[in-house]
């Protein structure tokens, strides 16, 4: 016997919103809240800074795939939330937790250049944009094996950390015509085979191609990745098994045939942090946020002083910070911000993460997030201004990071004298612009000694006269 559900007005819900499972600090769920390419007006963060007063104790955090997190959501105040954000045109991850096994994946929020289109006009946000709204609640798409993460820039640099996504896009210009040149099967967290950084396809796919490419990649996923259970359900596991080729292959059964593209990819440049100088004339600016930890006033202060000084949009980043454009005058947006948020002139602030979440339950004291800001008053105290990156997981799901950056961190709790203790392991020398994995520097670190350590890893990075590169050459190879 068929039988049909009349789901009527909260049918629009279906596939769109979900509440995820938080078990920390008295939260029980959170909402993830997409924002597609990081781009929301300053009218929207008002609203969500009401929404965070209302329903999730005023607490938001930037996540680093440019989410806005809320917790402390009643469930049964879930379906007047959703409506809220519906309203607003948003949608949340589909945090797929609570069914067994591997389905119910959904693609997550498409990070990209949070100044797409300001500093260059190959605008790869807009791509996110739209492939964002395509497959959110698309039902051939909502359930894959497991999550699917895309990342898209076009500036030059890896400004979101590519080689951690499922399907990572480079936008580069070849003989005059615009496209993208793919990598695939990166994640860091332990599923099965292990933390991955995403390997080059070394094909060249036409700007105009660029939607029926990622729709066979992410049905590639769906189709043939193992729903053996969650462990084996990520697409890295598939490309780790197939091989680069045999992906290619079956993609261009799927949409024909694509061209080599064998030239090195040059990630270097970096122009996305402090404030500089848009194509149009007017700036950027972007206020670091230690851990993208904010509040619901100062989510209000952040929108009053895009409209005030610029032009009503902002840009959330892959490093939890907030990008303001079209500013006419930065001084005035300075001073404004000083009243409220520490400004910081240290490249790591800017380039430094931590955990996604305060509240999943996974991290006891210190938390990731304090350990991110420990961390980084080292550098401060020993005056180090310059590009060092800390990423800070809380646990092996390595929502951090921790394994493309210079110095990671990732906590763990284990036995000791008798009682459970929060510890840490210390990993060195990664870096996502190099698709460079750390090495595993100590195990086990209760955080005074992470932290004591740090400062006397810099200690001697500050007196050795060495570039960040070469010292950590040498530290890794003298490691205990
Ligand atoms: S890394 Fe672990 S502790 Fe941190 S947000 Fe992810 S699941 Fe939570």
């Amino acid at each position: 016997m068929d039988i049909t559900l009349d789901l009527g007005d909260i049918s629009k819900f279906v596939g769109r919103y979900s509440l995820g499972k938080d078990n920390g600090m008295g939260s029980l769920h959170f909402l993830r809240i997409k924002i597609p390419a990081g781009r929301i007006s300053a009218g929207n963060l008002f609203e969500i800074a009401n929404i965070s007063r209302e329903y999730g104790r005023g607490y938001a955090e930037i996540t680093d795939r440019q989410d806005i997190h809320l917790h402390w959501i009643d469930g049964d105040k879930a379906l007047e939330v959703f409506e809220r954000l519906y309203k607003l045109g948003y949608t949340t991850d589909m945090c797929g937790q609570g069914f067994p096994g591997a389905c119910y994946g959904d693609v997550r929020n498409i990070v990209s250049c949070p100044l797409g289109g300001k500093v260059n006009d190959f605008d790869a946000s807009e791509y996110a944009v739209k492939l964002t709204s395509f497959f959110s609640g698309n039902p051939e798409y909502n359930d894959l094996p497991k999550k699917f993460k895309i990342g898209i820039t076009a500036c030059g640099s890896d400004c979101v950390r590519l080689g951690v996504n499922d399907l990572a896009l480079i936008g580069i210009e070849k003989e005059g015509e615009r496209g993208f040149v793919p990598l695939i099967g990166g994640g860091v967290g332990l599923t099965r085979p292990g933390p991955m950084l995403a390997r080059n396809m070394a094909v060249f796919v036409p700007a105009s191609r660029l939607f029926d490419f990622v729709k066979a990649v992410v049905g590639i996923h769906r189709d043939h990745t193992s729903r053996e259970s969650k462990a084996m359900a990520r697409f890295k596991n598939l490309v780790a098994a197939w091989g680069v080729d045999k992906v290619r292959k079956v993609v261009e059964d799927k949409i024909g045939e694509l061209e080599d593209f064998t030239e090195p990819l040059n990630l270097g440049g970096d122009v996305h942090n402090g404030s500089g100088r848009q194509r149009d004339g007017r700036h950027y600016f972007t206020l670091p946020l230690v851990g993208g930890v904010l509040d619901a006033d100062k989510l209000d202060r952040i929108a009053e002083l895009s409209e005030m000084h610029g032009g009503g949009e902002i840009r959330l980043t892959p490093t939890q910070n907030v990008t303001f454009v079209d500013v006419e005058d930065v001084n005035a947006l300075r001073s404004g911000l000083e009243k409220h948020f520490g400004l910081y002139d240290s490249e790591a602030f800017y380039n430094s993460i931590g955990c996604t979440s305060r509240f999943c339950g996974r991290t006891n004291d210190t938390h990731a997030k304090d350990m991110l800001g420990e961390f980084l008053g080292v550098l401060d105290k020993h005056g180090i201004k310059e590009d060092v990156r800390i990423h800070i997981s809380g646990c092996i799901n390595a929502c951090g990071c921790h394994q493309v950056a210079h110095f990671g961190l990732v906590g763990k709790q284990i036995r000791r004298s008798n009682e459970i203790v929060q510890v840490y392991d210390l990993y060195t020398g990664g870096d996502s612009r190099k698709l460079k994995m750390a090495e595993l520097y100590r195990d086990s670190l209760m955080p005074e000694e992470a932290t004591g350590l740090f400062d006397e890893i810099m200690s001697r990075y500050r007196s050795s006269g060495k570039s960040l590169d070469e010292f950590l050459e040498v530290l890794n190879g003298v490691k205990a």
